[in-house]
């Protein structure tokens, strides 16, 4: 658990907290929660005011659809409507071994849910979250719970209960606090419904897990043409200018630059290059899992230092470094494709 100070509307989740927010949620009110990946802005899925709520408090585009959370296989099928048999039925079955855990899968909607959750689609991104107290939350509340992360639209996703309460202190009823998130960026959104799987968006499930559990070729959005209103190029940053390491020139820098390194093994580029004001490492022993952990809560305490310029090194594009840099590029405005929500 974090060391958060329960003032504002964070609690610990307790029994009697799980079930103040269930009923939240049943009476059609918004409540963030933890996941493993982000912390979530969740409400009932089946409720077209309730899921109103989280576009109209997020300033999120109406078409931009949210992943609906769920807490097993069986509650899926209330969620999505799978043939038995089916090639979709066969794929998800393939992927038992990553559900729960930071996967979203796209599949056709079961009318039970609703089309403001899918931003008007016909199919809908299901997740099985792999923190116990989202899954606590699912099952007492009875319900699958749309969410998407709990920040304004296009700022950095809360890794804690605190980011959340910066964000909406005094919006929301309830923020639970399960501590900090163990991934630290978002989900892998795979399509199970193209005629390859596709991912949508890359996380720290990365294409070559997916493409040996699923026996077939798995293909990158990247390679493919835009297939979701969703995935507009948006950019979710800073409010401080941000940049990758190198793309601006040392001559050009401003008074205050803040450095983002990715391992400990860089730190000759501190003593090289002048002028930076604060530097922080994502992880000294060059962990990709643990720099994921890291970027989101490290961009935001930069960006309340006013520095006039972030810079960020730049990580290999190897397993999870894929959507590592895919925030990064979005963070810098480096970003073509897909959704920052
Ligand atoms: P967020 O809730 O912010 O993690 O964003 C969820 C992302 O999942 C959206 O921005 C979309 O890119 C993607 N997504 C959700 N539902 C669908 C869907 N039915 N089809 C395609 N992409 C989806
Ligand atoms: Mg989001």
């Amino acid at each position: 658990m974090s060391s958060t100070t329960y003032d504002l509307n964070i609690f610990p989740p307790s029994g009697t907290a799980l079930k103040r927010a269930a009923e939240l949620l049943r009476n059609g009110q918004l409540v963030a929660f933890p996941t493993e990946t982000v912390y979530g802005l969740g409400a009932d899925a089946r409720n077209d005011a309730a899921v109103k709520l989280i576009y109209k408090l997020k300033g999120r585009p109406s078409n931009n659809p949210l992943i609906v959370h769920c807490s097993s296989k069986e509650q899926i099928s209330a969620v999505a409507l799978i043939e038995p048999r089916s090639l979709i039925a066969q794929r998800l079955e393939r992927l038992s071994s990553l559900m729960p855990g930071p996967l979203s899968v796209i599949l056709p909607k079961h009318p039970s849910i609703s089309m403001i959750a899918t931003g008007g689609l016909n199919t809908v991104a299901v997740r099985i979250p792999s923190h116990p107290v989202a899954l606590a939350l699912i099952n007492q509340a009875k319900m699958p719970i749309a969410a998407p992360s709990a920040n304004p639209s296009n700022y950095i996703s809360p890794t804690t209960a605190g980011h959340v309460a910066k964000s909406f202190a005094g919006q929301l009823e309830m923020i639970l606090d399960g501590g900090k998130c163990s991934v630290g960026i978002e989900s892998t959104v795979l399509s199970l419904v193209s005629e390859h799987p596709m991912i949508l968006r890359p996380g720290t499930v990365t294409k070559e897990e997916l493409s040996v559990l699923l026996g077939e070729q798995v293909v990158s959005q990247a390679e493919k043409t835009i297939c979701s209103p969703g995935q507009l190029p948006l950019h979710y940053a800073p409010q401080t200018r941000c940049a990758l390491l190198g793309q601006v020139e040392v001559s050009e820098y401003p008074s205050s630059v803040g450095l983002i390194q990715f391992s400990g093994s860089s730190t000759n580029i501190k003593e090289t290059l002048p002028g930076y004001q604060v530097t922080a490492t994502l992880s000294e022993t060059g962990s990709l899992h643990e720099a994921a952990t890291k970027l989101y809560a490290i961009l935001r305490e930069f960006d309340e230092q006013n520095l006039d310029l972030i810079l960020i090194e730049p990580c290999a594009l190897e397993g999870i470094g894929e959507a590592l840099m895919d925030r990064i590029n979005r963070a810098t405005n480096n970003a073509d494709t897909s959704a920052a929500e």
